[in-house]
């Protein structure tokens, strides 16, 4: 085999609970990830060594070093499997960047499904998923897809039953917010540090997930970073409100931003609020997309 290529969707968090710092410096998590249709392919070609190219929109945003979370997927295979073997990989990127969407996350999960088959490997999913929750606390979730509980750092991860299609519009904003910045915000934002809460997922949003109700699912979606997102970045009010006004049944920053998500009625509404967005918003681009969707998976 000398190419292989692996489509991996991006994720919005309809529910993102962050319980207190933890000793180790992380936080518990209760998050309920969804996959949507923005997808980055990842090319993985034979080749003598760990090499990375990136193309898309947001390529320059992207490095093409040893930190690139792909090359560092590619490597922690090749050292698990204990082969020394290349690969030229090629990312082309739709998923923002730096966009609280997992794209670094998705790229990973990507690398090493494209690894696993172009060395033969053939590791099964269980070892896939353990390199996976090293590598970051996303990458599971971006090898599984779907809709699931994440809990512990967001790595322990329950499939959820969903019915249907939820249809989405994301607005993304110029420049990114860095993870870490927006958790040590959320810190500094909660005056008295939370001692013994623990966050629960929450019963009325399973139910929604459940049923395929969108308008149920509107009125629940949630997300502890949000605050922490528009103190670093007031203008993604105005966007989360322009979104409100044109009949969005949710509206949310996802992750830890700054893209925001709209949860909306079907497709033909998701593509009137990406076209009507821009006039009223400080953005940069709109998407529109629907999930669940799979997790990566070779093409
Ligand atoms: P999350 O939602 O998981 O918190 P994010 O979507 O906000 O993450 P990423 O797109 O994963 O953020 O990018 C975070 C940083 O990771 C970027 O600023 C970039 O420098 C670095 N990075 C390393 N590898 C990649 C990659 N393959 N794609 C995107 N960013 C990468």
């Amino acid at each position: 085999m000398s190419s292989v290529t692996v489509r991996v969707p991006a994720k919005v968090n309809v529910q993102l609970s962050v319980g207190p710092l933890r000793e180790d410096g992380y936080h518990d998590l209760v998050n309920v990830f969804h996959a949507v249709s923005i997808f980055d392919d990842v090319v993985a070609r034979e080749s003598d060594s760990i090499t990375v190219a990136v193309t898309g929109d947001w390529a320059d945003l992207v490095p093409v070093d040893d930190t690139n979370l792909a090359v560092q997927a590619a490597r922690a295979l090749a050292k698990h499997a204990g082969v020394c073997y290349g690969a030229d990989l090629v990312i082309h990127k739709a998923i923002p960047v730096a966009g609280g969407m997992a794209g670094g996350s998705a790229d990973a999960a990507a690398a090493l499904v494209a690894c696993n088959e172009l060395w033969g490997l053939r590791l099964p999913a269980e070892d896939l998923m353990r390199l996976a929750a090293d590598l970051g606390s996303d990458v599971p979730f971006s090898l599984m897809g779907g809709t699931a509980l994440g809990t512990g750092r967001g790595e322990l991860l329950t499939e959820l039953p969903t019915t249907g299609t939820f249809h989405w519009t994301f607005a993304m904003a110029d420049g990114g917010l860095s993870t870490p910045s927006v958790y040590a915000e959320c810190d500094r934002l909660r005056a008295t540090p939370s001692r013994g809460f623990w966050p629960e997922a929450d019963a009325g949003l399973l139910a929604a997930l459940r049923d395929g109700d969108p308008h149920a699912l509107g009125r629940c979606l949630s997300n502890d970073l949000q605050p922490a997102a528009l103190s670093l970045r007031p203008a993604l009010a105005v966007t989360l409100e322009a979104g409100r006004r044109l009949g969005a049944l949710g509206a949310i920053v996802s992750g830890s931003g700054p893209t925001c998500a709209f949860l909306v009625e079907d497709a033909a509404h998701a593509a009137r609020l990406a076209q009507a967005l821009p006039e009223r918003a400080p953005i940069r681009a709109t998407a529109t997309a629907h999930g669940p969707t799979p997790g990566a998976t070779i093409l």
